[in-house]
């Protein structure tokens, strides 16, 4: 998967994101799935089962769930070279800039058109996927489409890394050691699957018993939750808020805050390299809480946003 994803990177010229992984990505469906309306839930249900993707399409995800929406939670990323939408499923925003009252629009880090992947970013496709699932005159197929951009888009939002970059494609061209493994390891497959592997393996949970404990450690933030607005914007911010006090900020030593630019990824990797950076028990230990509580809060905000479309 890392080599892979390094490859990618190389073929595609572009953030290579597989936003938190198979098993992330079907974590949070089923975990949202446990908190929609019975009406929505049978309407998802029907209109991603009346409306099957390709046949021929395939699949990166070889442990499917037998739960359609968990299952097609990562038919974007099978699809994003097809349909041409590899940009949608981040948004780069610098390391550099510092939230500020008053300035909270991404429009400079979303590209409106043009582009060699396509225009856009993460926080105006899940907005236009939306308005497209929400309208019933437009045909079924194309709304179980935005349907399945939706639930995938939710949850890429909530890796922090999907919408934080420090020049380095969302730290795909940044190489660190990880448990004193052999070959260094890309941050991005870090904080997409890395540490929550690392996780299940060390508690031996299944995917199903995981998504159950998730479920349990964050149910009394959920009432809270359910409240607050489809806001896509203020999800990225948090995301790069989380990436520089978390993600980069937890690097020691702490890779130099680069000013934003196209990224020569073999020069990043040579400058992160010899830096020496490794990530441990305790980086791992301080991320951990911050990642299942994303994963929870994706959950709760995918289920908010599709109980009030159906
Ligand atoms: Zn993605």
């Amino acid at each position: 998967m890392r080599v892979f994803l390094l490859c990618l990177t190389m073929v595609l010229g572009t953030t290579s994101a597989f936003g938190w992984g198979c098993e992330g990505h079907q974590m949070i469906a089923l975990l949202a799935r446990t908190q929609l309306t019975p009406a929505a839930s049978a309407a998802v249900d029907k209109l991603l089962k009346d409306n099957p993707i390709s046949p021929t399409l395939s699949r990166f995800c070889k442990d499917r769930p037998a739960d359609i929406m968990a299952d097609l939670s990562t038919w974007a990323d099978d699809a994003r070279s097809g349909e041409g939408t590899g940009a949608w499923h981040f948004v780069d925003i610098p390391m550099t800039i510092a939230k500020t009252p008053g300035d909270k629009s991404l429009d400079k880090w979303c590209p409106e058109n043009g582009g060699k992947d396509g225009s856009g970013c993460v926080t105006k496709a899940i907005l236009e996927q939306w308005q497209i699932l929400k309208d019933k005159t437009q045909p079924a197929e194309a709304r179980a489409r935005a349907l399945r951009y939706v639930i995938h888009f939710v949850e890429d939002t909530h890796q922090p890394l999907h919408d934080s970059d420090n020049t380095d494609h969302g730290g795909n061209c940044t190489a660190v050691t990880y448990l004193n493994e052999e070959k260094p390891a890309n941050l991005h497959a870090i904080w997409d699957y890395r540490i929550l592997q690392t996780d299940m393996e060390r508690r031996k949970l299944s995917q199903s018993a995981y998504t159950a404990a998730i479920g349990a450690e964050f149910a009394k933030r959920r009432a809270g939750w359910s409240k607050e607005k489809v806001d896509p914007e203020a999800w990225a911010w948090e995301g790069h808020a989380l990436a520089a006090k978390l993600t980069y900020g937890l690097l020691r030593p702490l890779i130099p805050v680069e000013p934003p630019g196209e990224a020569d990824c073999n020069a990043e990797r040579a400058r992160v390299a010899a830096l020496h950076i490794s990530i441990g028990e305790a980086y791992i230990g301080q991320s951990l809480p911050v990642i299942r509580e994303q994963l929870a809060h994706s959950a709760a905000r995918l289920a908010n946003l599709l109980n009030q479309t159906f």
